[in-house]
């Protein structure tokens, strides 16, 4: 309700995208969440409940996702269902989707947040896992996205992309990571005209985090980047916000915009900068 977002501690400044929110446009609203079971999707998972959806939660563990499915119904979820897959398998994709659409009869937000896990290291020439993340990261997402459109069409639903300050400007340690986050910018900016072109009823928020306090982020750049960490909760109701309000952009922490200026203006100042946000002790 209203109440929830005024209630909420973790409540975002007022800006031009929480001003225009209406919270009751949640309540009831069919809702898919990728990667739900911990980190940024499960606070997704959340503040939908909260805000009386009807979700779709999934990932691997089948035993994390039960209990996550549990607390949103605890938290005011009209509906909420868990559905165990895993983004890698070609075959689980539209398994998904069709999944959330007949629990749900239909959909009305998208929400793309899953990622498989990386490591945190210079460039070591494994091809293969960058193809490998590249399917979960960026082929998953495109395939669900299409699959889930016409549901989309019909409901003047949204598309809402988590990426990454990544998907805007390398940064280092992260080569097949950035790869993913840069081509799903790629895709879904070409997609948006194509929607736009085609008068479509669809919206596409690409969302661009900075670091998030999520346990695998934190335990993956422990000791290895000296950047602040902005909270989970707080980046869930963001982007939550950006695709209720169809905005074509997030950038949490506001920052992060500064970022994808300044590699363009000057060029080697941030260069200078990111490299120095890096401990490479060889
Ligand atoms: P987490 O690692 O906390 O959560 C990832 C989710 O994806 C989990 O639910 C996990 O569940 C699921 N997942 C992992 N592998 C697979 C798979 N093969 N198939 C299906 N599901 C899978 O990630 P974060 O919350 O930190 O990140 C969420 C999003 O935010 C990502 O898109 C990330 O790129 C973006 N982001 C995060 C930042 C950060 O600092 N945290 C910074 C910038 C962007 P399970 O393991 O059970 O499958």
């Amino acid at each position: 309700s209203g109440s929830y977002l005024a209630d909420t501690i973790e409540k975002p400044k007022a800006n031009k995208w929480t001003n225009n929110f209406d919270a009751e446009s949640l309540r009831g609203a069919k809702v898919l969440v990728t990667g739900s079971s911990k980190g940024i999707g499960e606070q997704m998972a959340y503040h939908y409940a909260r805000f009386g959806a009807k979700i779709v939660i999934t990932a691997r563990s089948k035993d994390t996702l039960q209990k996550v499915v549990e607390k949103c119904l605890s938290l005011g979820a009209q509906e909420a269902f868990y559905i165990a897959a895993d983004m890698s398998n070609e075959a689980d994709l539209d398994r998904v989707v069709d999944f959330a659409l007949k629990k749900l009869g239909g959909l009305d937000y998208l929400v793309l947040n899953h990622i498989g896990s990386t490591r945190v290291a210079m460039w070591d020439g494994d091809v293969e896992h960058a193809k490998w993340l590249m399917k979960i990261n960026f082929f998953s997402y495109i395939q669900m996205a299409w699959k889930a459109l016409p549901s989309l069409e019909k409901n003047k639903g949204s598309l809402v992309i988590v990426s990454s300050l990544a998907g805007k400007m390398p940064s280092p340690l992260t080569a097949p990571y950035v790869s993913t986050k840069s081509a799903l910018n790629g895709f879904f900016g070409s997609l948006r005209h194509e929607l736009a072109m085609k008068k479509s009823n669809v919206s596409i928020s690409v969302c661009t985090l900075g670091l998030i306090d999520t346990e695998t982020a934190m335990s993956k750049v422990k000791g290895k980047v000296n950047m602040p960490a902005y909270p989970a909760t707080e980046a869930a109701l963001n982007i939550i916000i950006t695709g209720a309000t169809r905005q074509p952009e997030l950038f949490y922490p506001w920052f992060t915009y500064i970022w994808t200026l300044t590699k363009d203006w000057i060029p080697s100042f941030t260069d200078y900068v990111v490299q120095r946000s890096y401990n490479y002790n060889p």
